[in-house]
């Protein structure tokens, strides 16, 4: 396999009885590339830990943020300090980020990696695909419950598009959510 992928975070989504968000971390994933290291979505927390961690494995060349919510994107700073990453994310997304990131459609992916726009949650939301097997969702498919029980997120700027980008994301074998665990499916 020429592509490999680490979920080098789970991160985590806790709710209040009430439904509302107690606490929020994202999902961290790093794809190996011979031609590059990409990272996707950068979770909050511990940005001295994620940035050892990288320069472990050669440092990243580029960071695709799935979408602006801080609790996806609150570690870039550290990031781009530190390693000097691109950064890239969808078009709606750029003016809401704490760093400087060009459009996604600017970025020439290496060979066996794509990423292909999910709005719903967000107006600009992207999901980036592993060798049409696995996919790595962001929000739009937040947690393993969202695709065990097919159910669009909960926070959605357009919910029709939510449902249309879940379905699209859960049509994939492995789906890596924003928060938490990767769901696989059985062979
Ligand atoms: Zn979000």
């Amino acid at each position: 396999m020429t592509v490999a992928v680490y979920q080098l975070r789970p991160g985590e989504l806790v709710r209040r009885r009430d439904g509302t968000v107690a606490r929020a971390d994202s999902s961290v994933t790093l794809i190996e590339t011979p031609e590059m290291n990409i990272l996707v979505d950068t979770g909050a927390t511990n940005p001295d830990e994620l940035v050892e961690a990288l320069e472990a494995r050669g440092g990243v060349d580029a960071v695709i943020l799935t979408h602006s919510h801080t609790d996806h994107v609150a570690n870039a700073p550290a990031l781009a300090e530190a390693l000097r990453p691109d950064f890239y994310a969808g078009e709606e997304e750029l003016n809401d980020l704490p760093v400087d990131a060009e459009p996604v459609t600017a970025f020439d992916p290496p060979e066996g990696v794509e990423i292909v726009p999910t709005p719903g949650h967000t107006p600009g939301h992207v999901s980036v695909v592993v060798e049409d097997r696995l996919v790595i969702a962001g929000d739009a498919c937040p947690t393993p419950d969202n695709a065990l029980e097919r159910k669009p997120p909960a926070l959605a700027v357009d919910p029709e598009a939510a449902e249309r980008s879940l379905r699209k994301v859960l049509k994939y074998p492995v789906v890596v959510p924003g928060h938490g665990i990767h769901v696989r499916e059985e062979p």
